[in-house]
């Protein structure tokens, strides 16, 4: 087997060393041949045995997920692709095409596919065109059976030495991931600060994407060297290259071990100033992640994932029931909760805002602007995180702020939540603080206007850095364009630090930015006291902000915000960082 390397962009560091899993698209790798004359029966109960055994194995799934703390939307995709398995305009048709063709199961199989999904693609409603997915996921469940190969999440357990090989992966995808303990992951497309890359980087497992060609290059099960930190993925390793990294992991789960030893530690810098490092979480139970890594707060409750990989809306009380977990779990620790940041790559479907796809989902119905196009929804959602509120220290943080307008509206929607919880004698915080992102341009350059109306803010460099360069933060195309450092997003940071501070309305960052070791001195430096990030990043954050000293690091910040030329900032970067 010959050794190979592919290139990427490391999303989440560290090294991972497994056997490849395919994620396949179906009708890409399907054979198809003539069965003999008088071999249609034995065929058609090769697929029937096979489609028996994807039944059995989506039951035990379905077992697995209800028997343990999975999110509930898993049973209900599991419901519908149970309900596609009985289908038989799915599993009886190719049976037909059997006895009249002559041809193999798989072919007889995706043929029926490829006729569905056409006709899902003609429907005019956006959420049943969109179930097409689930018909293809299922075909590949029942082929990887034909094929003799296990389905495409292997059994709790057996994954930990899998490195899954995807062309591509939503948000919805690898939170999934979050109840299987991959070794890592590789893409042939996505950007840096995708979801899909955050949610990689908040699994704490090393991922590669925007491989461009890995999926097809790689065959299932070959042995994988994925190395996230220098961005290589190195296919069929012979064996000192493999026991080199063997080595370079062990050194580093040493010093992960080593970074441990501060988890109680207070992250205060060598002159004596304290700081705030928060943890971001996508579901309620990373709050033990969080707490595990010695979080004082949550800064980011990216609450929209409660939507994904489900059918409908969370219900008001499912809602309560994730926040309050949060906010009792934190303990008295800050908890804040922002509203649902959906549109753009977290599309959900089945909803009339969302029902179409807009020309371009970034600049359209997202966040806020969804919400407040959508009151009953947000009004349910502000319902459920004041009910959290009696229940430990919740802050509601409103995503994609760009006009003051937002800032009204969406306080008198939580004034008419507080009022019908009244009415109802439901206990909340009617001090509850509502703060909001800074992620536009915009909203930096007026940052006054909300400042005054606001209670904290916290800066999402993700979306602040998109909007700023015009570059889509998920289009791997452009990744090379995506630049923290850009001179203008450094001024946009110290612009609304500076502002913030001077207003005394305390700001934190919660963009990957905060996560980013290199960063921290530079951030300190600006004025920034308050860091939130994946619980996977936080020790080493800390590390840096105790070996930092803010006020001898001065003349260097002082030059990084006048230089204009961005080599020149990266070098001096450098120098603030030996
Ligand atoms: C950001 O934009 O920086 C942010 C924290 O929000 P998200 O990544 O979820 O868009
Ligand atoms: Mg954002």
């Amino acid at each position: 087997m010959t050794s190979f390397a592919l290139h990427g962009i490391g999303v989440s560091t560290g090294i991972a060393i497994g056997r490849a899993q395919l994620v396949s698209h179906a009708t890409l790798e399907v054979a198809h041949y003539q069965i003999p004359p008088g071999g249609a029966d034995a065929e058609i109960l090769r697929l029937e045995v096979a489609i028996n055994e994807v039944r059995r194995e989506l039951e035990e799934l379905y077992g697995e997920m209800t028997g343990g703390d999975a999110p509930a939307e898993f049973g209900a995709l599991l419901d519908v692709h149970t309900m596609i398995l009985d289908d038989p305009t799915l599993t009886e048709a190719p049976k037909r095409i059997i006895a009249e063709q002559h041809c193999n199961a798989e072919w007889a199989l995706t043929q029926q596919m490829s006729v569905l999904v056409d006709q899902f693609e003609q429907i005019e409603d956006a959420y049943l065109r969109e179930r097409k997915a689930d018909v293809v996921q299922i075909v590949e469940r029942i082929l990887k059976r034909l094929l003799g190969k296990p389905g495409a999440i292997a059994p709790a357990g057996a994954e930990q030495h899998t490195i899954l090989v995807a062309h591509d992966l939503s948000p919805a995808d690898v939170i999934q991931f979050k109840t299987h303990r991959y070794a890592g992951f590789l893409t042939d497309v996505g950007g840096v600060t995708s979801h899909t890359a955050i949610v990689a980087r908040s699994l704490a497992v090393p991922a590669v994407v925007a491989t461009h060609n890995a999926r097809q290059l790689i065959r299932e099960n070959e042995l994988l060297i994925l190395d996230g930190t220098n961005h290589v993925v190195i296919v069929n390793p012979d064996k000192s290259v493999l026991s080199e990294y063997r080595l370079k992991q062990g050194e580093l789960e040493l010093g992960r071990a080593k970074l441990r030893r501060l988890v109680s530690k207070p992250a205060t810098t060598i002159d004596g100033i304290p700081v705030e490092l928060h943890a971001n979480i996508e579901l309620p139970d990373d709050l033990h992640q969080a707490l595990d890594n010695g979080a004082t707060g949550v800064g980011l409750f990216r609450s929209e994932f409660l939507y994904l990989n489900r059918q409908g809306q969370p219900s008001e009380d499912e809602q309560f029931e994730a926040y309050r977990k949060v906010a009792a779990g934190m303990e008295g620790r800050e908890v804040t909760i922002r509203t649902f940041d959906l549109g753009a790559d977290k599309q959900i479907e089945g909803m009339d805002g969302l029902a179409r796809v807009a020309p371009n989902p970034a600049l359209g119905l997202r966040a806020v602007r969804f919400c407040l196009a959508e009151p009953r929804l947000f009004l349910t959602q502000l319902r459920a995180i004041l009910r959290a509120s009696h229940y430990g220290k919740v802050r509601i943080l409103v995503p994609m702020l760009a006009s003051v307008s937002e800032i009204d509206q969406t306080l008198a929607l939580i004034a008419q939540a507080k009022e019908t919880l009244r009415e109802q004698g439901v206990p909340f915080d009617s001090g509850v603080a509502v703060g909001g992102m800074i992620e536009i341009p915009a909203a930096v350059l007026a940052i006054s206007a909300f400042l005054a109306k606001l209670d904290f803010v916290s800066i999402g460099t993700n979306d602040l850095i998109q909007y700023t360069l015009a570059v889509d933060r998920a289009d791997d195309a452009v990744s090379h364009l995506y630049d923290p450092l850009h001179p203008a997003v450094l001024k946009l940071l110290t612009m609304a630090i500076g502002s913030a501070n001077r207003a005394r309305v305390p700001i934190a960052v919660c963009g990957e930015m905060a996560g980013e070791v290199t960063l921290t001195r530079l951030l300190l430096g600006f004025g920034l006291r308050n860091l939130s990030m994946h619980p996977a990043h936080l020790l080493s954050i800390k590390q840096r902000v105790l070996t930092t000293d803010v006020a001898a690091s001065k003349p260097l910040i002082e030059r990084i915000r006048r230089a204009d030329d961005p080599a020149k900032v990266v070098a001096l970067l450098e120098r603030l960082n030996a």
